[in-house]
């Protein structure tokens, strides 16, 4: 029977409901590319925002609510990086209030790292020996909402007369070498406002590196003039810290503005804070950070999400931060590998935390078993200042010779014995006392030594079913 295939329906074109052609379809350039008009029409109040986004019935109170504990700032250019179409957008959800921001907004404190408890004078946090912490704006383009330092977004300028006390401590405190400028954003600043500080702090002979620490490459790349970083470059040493979270905010503008800074020759560092629903996972986080380093930006730090008050709906357990960084270390350049840290409550500063690659360490016979990115593992012998015998080689462990007994391996080895054993639950042994199973792979004989040691260095690293302290263990028995 012969069949007739309907007309192909012509589907009209779907435009995508996302960047400023969706947004801001009648906002010329020149007013688009004024880092002023960016400023200026930021969106702050609840009404602006349902004019793109719509507000959920029933939720409109309750991010009314939220709003009166941090203020909202999206400017229309980070607001045009939103997907309309997606409701758990990375993106509007770093900037947009929502309900589980009110339903957790009396979890968390004011001040979770103590930086006024190390405040010698306002506006200086000094922790560490040779650097400071200096806040020296109250003001951001855009508002995130797992910010550490919400409590000092007033957008009143901070006075000279405390900007001037701050320069004076680092004055006469000559073990200060690096100066944090920060805020609050202080590229928020005009360019001769900013230059008034910079030119106080570099008159200090004892201070050698400022830092600046901004999120304007990312929310208002506008900003990032020739005007800005002709005056910058003056100030060198200078370094700047930017804040880049998710992949979708490497744009051209926000790649062009880490040009323009680079070409000034200012080193540019990433710092990422590790947010539920925005990047807690490898793939998102491979993205960012190989795209970060074709912008020439390296990927310093991933922060564990402090216990802000408010921001408990973006924590994610510590195993997720050290899930991520494996699956960065060795399957991405080292230079995009940043260091995962927790800024320790209450004032301790930054602490490392790091997968664990050195399993074992075994001080009597100064050896290490290490584990690679591909989680196969290895020997490496320290000094011990003597010769050392055959058996003591280093390189990989050969434990896939003593692979666990499964329908796999037994089936193929022909042996009824060791299937009978396996069924029983107990691995055979064989007249060495090894697992019969490694002969399923015909390569039993070959891996073991004469002097009955695994030979290392060929293994195929096949390690099904071992749990690592399995593998390790095995690894010590021979
Ligand atoms: C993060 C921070 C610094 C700088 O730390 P580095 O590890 O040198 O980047 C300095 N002071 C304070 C208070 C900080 O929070
Ligand atoms: S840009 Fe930085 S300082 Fe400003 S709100 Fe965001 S995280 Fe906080």
């Amino acid at each position: 029977m012969e069949r007739t295939l309907a007309p192909v329906q012509a589907t009209a074109p779907v435009a995508p409901r996302t960047g400023r052609a969706h947004f801001y379809p009648d906002v010329a350039d020149a007013q688009w590319n004024d880092w002023k008009w960016q400023f200026r029409h930021r969106i702050t109040k609840l009404e602006e925002l349902e004019k793109f986004l719509p507000i959920p019935a029933g939720e409109r109170a309750l991010r009314a609510d939220v709003l009166r504990d941090f203020r909202m700032g999206i400017t229309p250019y980070y607001l045009s990086l939103v997907d309309a179409d997606d409701p758990a957008d990375p993106i509007l959800r770093q900037v947009a209030p929502i309900a589980e921001e009110y339903l957790f907004r009396d979890v968390g404190e004011e001040d979770p790292l103590g930086e006024e408890r190390y405040s010698p004078v306002p506006g200086i946090t000094h922790r560490y020996p040779d650097r400071v912490l200096m806040v020296i704006s109250n003001s951001c383009a855009i508002y995130c909402r797992y910010c550490t330092r919400k409590r000092i977004m007033y957008e009143d300028a901070v006075p000279d007369v405390e900007i001037d006390r701050m320069v004076d401590y680092i004055a006469k405190t000559p073990r200060v070498r690096d100066v944090i400028v920060s805020g609050g954003d202080p590229l928020t600043y005009g360019t001769k406002k900013l230059e008034s500080i910079l030119s106080k702090l570099r008159a200090i002979p004892h201070l050698e590196i400022i830092r600046i620490g901004s999120r304007v490459p990312v929310s208002l790349p506008q900003r990032i003039d020739d005007e800005l970083c002709a005056m910058l470059a003056q100030y060198h040493p200078l370094w700047i810290n930017v804040h880049f979270n998710h992949p979708r905010e490497l744009t051209p503008d926000a790649a062009a503005a880490c040009d323009k800074l680079s070409r000034a020759g200012i080193p540019l560092n990433n710092q990422s804070v590790l947010l539920k629903g925005v990047n807690d996972d490898v793939p998102t986080m491979r993205a960012l950070c190989t795209g970060l380093m074709k912008m020439r930006v390296r990927p310093y730090y991933l922060y564990q999400c402090d216990q802000i008050r408010g921001a408990e709906h973006f924590r994610t357990p510590v195993a997720k931060g050290i899930e991520v960084i494996e699956g960065l270390r060795g399957h991405i350049s080292g230079l995009a590998v940043p260091t995962f840290v927790i800024d320790a409550p209450g004032g301790g500063g930054k602490v490392p935390v790091m997968p664990q690659y050195l399993l074992q360490h075994d001080t009597k016979n100064q050896r290490v078993v290490l584990r690679n990115f591909q989680d196969r593992l290895f020997v490496y012998h320290e000094p011990t200042g003597r010769a050392r015998s055959v058996g003591e080689r280093s390189g990989e462990l050969d434990v896939d010779a003593t692979p666990p007994i499964t329908a796999e391996t037994t089936a193929t080895n022909g042996n009824g014995a060791s299937k009978a054993a396996s069924h029983a639950g107990a691995p055979a042994k064989n007249g060495n006392g090894k697992s019969a199973s490694t002969r399923s792979n015909g390569s039993a004989a070959a891996r073991v030594g004469a002097d009955g040691k695994p030979v290392v260095g060929k293994s195929r690293w096949v390690h099904r079913g071992h749990s690592r302290e399995e593998r390790v263990r095995k690894a010590n028995e021979t």
